[in-house]
């Protein structure tokens, strides 16, 4: 639509999409609105929508993604989360324990990662679990413990969901709805989370494809849930140095083709301690619009992947040289420039 279109201008071309019988995706910016369409099985002669009132241009989508396209909205989304952004101009740290495991142990964490630039704090309450007898996580007590995490500190609260039941129960908790990289190809799960209004923070698959990725977050926005936040989580490979491959090569080329953030996960991208800052500092170098660390006031307590979490100190010392990488990048202007 035009930068100066009207709300009823925008509700008419909407109308027009039903009509046909397709679905309208009206998505707002900074600068102008755009509607995506889906629903249509074939290509739509773009003259029933050229001259209407409002209308800029109707751009045909030939990818097998139209809603996360940059052809639909070359501008970059920023994400509401709670009270705080993700894919504006902050670095958005997002930090906390693998899993909730105690009130003690998430307020501890909660304060030193608050002081040290967190804005978003993480924190399992359903763990997918190789083992079925490993801790499965403690569930509702443990949102109820995230939820008073965001009244003490003013964190929010980014969760994973496993099932419909969790989504409910995030939704009710949490400002996040995590969806684990285990899940990215649970199309039903990414239909129902699609159906909330709560941010989505996707994970990629540990062997999904750039364009598998791309449709998982498609899926989610076709239900009308555009706030989608992706995330880099590392892939299986044959290397057994490190629990995944970090592929920092995705950063760029999903910028490339969607207007969504994207973060990095050097924590279970790497599954060991002394490669979390590391790795995450050449996220930051790649263009990530944030991080998601894992954090323990004692790792090698932890109950669930110890062996990659940070402590709290290692944290605050991370946190210092992510934030000079990305000042830097800032002030040099190359906070990636979106090919
Ligand atoms: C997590 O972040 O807690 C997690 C289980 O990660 P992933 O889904 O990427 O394995
Ligand atoms: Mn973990």
């Amino acid at each position: 639509m035009k930068a100066d279109a009207t709300r009823e201008e925008i509700r008419h071309v909407e109308e027009i999409i039903e009509k046909l019988g397709f679905r309208p995706h009206a998505m707002p910016g900074a600068a102008r609105t755009a509607i995506g369409v889906t629903g249509n099985p074939g290509a739509i002669d773009p003259t029933h929508f050229e001259n209407l009132p409002g209308v800029s241009e109707a751009i045909r989508v030939t990818k097998p993604y139209k809603l996360i396209s940059k052809d639909l909205r070359p501008e970059k989304s920023v994400i509401r989360v709670g009270n705080a952004t993700i894919g504006g101009d902050d670095l958005a740290m997002i930090a906390g324990p693998c899993a909730v495991e105690t009130v003690d142990q998430v307020f501890t964490v909660a304060e030193a990662v608050a002081k040290s630039g967190a804005k978003f704090f993480r924190g399992g309450a359903f763990k997918p679990r190789t083992s079925p007898y490993a801790f499965q996580g403690k569930g509702e007590d443990g949102l109820k413990i995230l939820a008073e995490v965001r009244d003490r500190y003013g964190l929010n609260i980014v969760t994973e969901a496993m099932d419909e039941r969790g989504v409910d129960l995030v939704e009710k908790y949490g400002d996040c709805i995590q969806i684990g990289a285990r899940n990215m190809q649970n199309f039903s799960l990414l239909k129902y989370v699609g159906q909330t209004r709560k941010p989505v923070l996707l994970k990629r698959g540990m062997s999904a494809t750039l364009e598998e990725f791309m449709l998982a977050a498609e899926y989610v926005m076709a239900e009308g849930n555009y706030d989608v936040i992706l995330c880099e989580r590392g892939i299986r490979t044959f290397g057994n140095h490190a629990r995944n491959t970090m592929d920092l090569s995705v950063i760029p080329a999903v910028h490339r083709l969607t207007h969504l953030p994207i973060i990095v996960d050097p924590s279970h991208g790497t599954g060991r301690n002394y490669m979390v800052n590391p790795l995450a500092r050449a996220g930051v170098a790649v263009g990530a619009d944030g991080l998601i660390i894992e954090v323990h006031p004692c790792p090698e307590e932890a109950l669930c992947d110890g062996a990659q979490a940070l402590t709290l100190d290692q944290y605050a010392e991370l946190y210092a040289q992510v934030k000079a990488i990305h000042e830097i990048l800032a002030k040099e202007e190359m906070v990636i420039a979106h090919a």
